[in-house]
């Protein structure tokens, strides 16, 4: 049995083709499961019931199954969700004052091995199926309609795992996420992060109009290869010119996320660095303070550092924001996420 949520539009057509019924079958079957979120078969009244039972003897609707749920003190949620192999990963709510967000993981563990990130020391599973990735965004709806009127307004591909080494199933997803006949967010709305996987955000350039976030960290190839293993296969300067690319064809700015973390990446030398590198994008800059984890020898700047560097960067005209990241109490902040219950 197949979980009928892993098929995009294109192979529902061919399904429905393959089941000799009519083409429009296949746009209704489409909206009962993404756009109206339909939990069984038995929901789809307005296709006959014939089909339907076909339909239930090879295919499943799949349900988020949330393992455990945690609340931090500032209001970041982390759903812990169990995958039908015993696998599990991890979403995070982050409400603000305007909008809500969800941080969605697209990989069990990841490859990219980030020496600053928690889920990059846990090694890497397997990539996730376009119903894993939805399914996150199903059970944060599910459990911020109990919990409050609020609403998910905003999607961050930013939890575990590296998206652009998912990009098949990641690219369906943003194709669901963004149709109004699909899970209807706004494209705006939706952003891929990124440890820089040049190719990947060729092949993004290509699509609509999604934000693009490039985890930067460093402003030399020595520390970033030292931090980010990945920057010996696509080092800076592949990445910053697949993003000057990118946003040729986009026209829209791009956000690059700095960890800053003590006495590695937190110069003055860096800040000036980063200003002659990003000549030329249209940019804004996050500074995400390091996030400590058991395990790790990094340690989080001084406030008074991570002021100089923003004022710096500021007086080079770039949009810089700071950004405490939420959840920490909970592991849920970036690059803390492990996909587990306990260690
Ligand atoms: S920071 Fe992102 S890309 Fe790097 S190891 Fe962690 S999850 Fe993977």
């Amino acid at each position: 049995m197949e979980d009928i949520r892993n098929l995009e539009y294109r192979e529902l057509k061919d399904l429905v083709a393959s089941f000799a019924e009519k083409p429009y079958r296949a746009s209704q079957l489409y909206l009962w499961l993404f756009n109206q979120r339909a939990v069984s078969f038995d929901e789809m009244t307005d296709i006959p019931k014939g089909f339907r039972q076909r339909l239930k003897e090879r295919f499943y609707i799949s349900h988020p199954k949330i393992a455990a749920i945690e609340v931090s003190r500032d209001g970041a949620t982390k759903l812990l969700l169990e995958l039908d192999d015993k696998n599990y990963i991890e979403s995070v709510i982050i409400p603000e004052e305007k909008r809500t967000a969800l941080c969605i993981s697209s990989q069990v563990g990841c490859p990219l091995a980030c020496k600053f990130c928690m889920t990059g020391s846990k090694g890497f599973i397997r990539n996730l199926r376009l119903s894993e990735i939805i399914n996150q965004v199903f059970a944060a709806e599910r459990h911020i309609q109990l919990q409050s009127n609020r609403k998910i307004t905003n999607l961050v591909l930013m939890g575990m795992g590296e998206p652009l080494l998912n990009l098949e199933e990641v690219t369906k997803f943003l194709n669901i996420a963004a149709d109004q006949s699909g899970l209807a967010f706004a494209p705006r709305k939706i952003t891929v992060s990124t440890a820089g996987i040049a190719p990947g955000i060729e092949r993004l350039s290509s699509g609509a109009m999604f934000n693009l976030a490039v985890s930067l960290n460093a402003t030399t190839d020595e520390v970033r290869s030292r931090l980010m293993p990945i920057n010996k296969k696509y080092p800076l300067k592949v990445v910053l010119d697949a993003c000057r690319r990118y946003q040729r064809s986009r026209k829209r700015a791009i956000t690059f996320e700095y960890v800053l973390i003590k006495k590695i990446n937190d110069s003055l030398a860096d800040a000036h660095r980063l200003i002659t590198m990003l000549k030329g994008i249209e940019c804004k800059i996050n500074l995400i303070p390091f996030n400590t984890f058991p395990g790790t020898s990094f340690n989080k700047p001084e406030r008074g550092v991570i002021l100089e560097f923003q004022k710096v960067l500021l007086n080079g005209g770039y949009a810089v924001f700071i950004r405490e990241s939420r959840g920490d109490d909970i592991s849920a902040a970036c690059g803390q996420l492990r996909g587990k219950l306990v260690d």
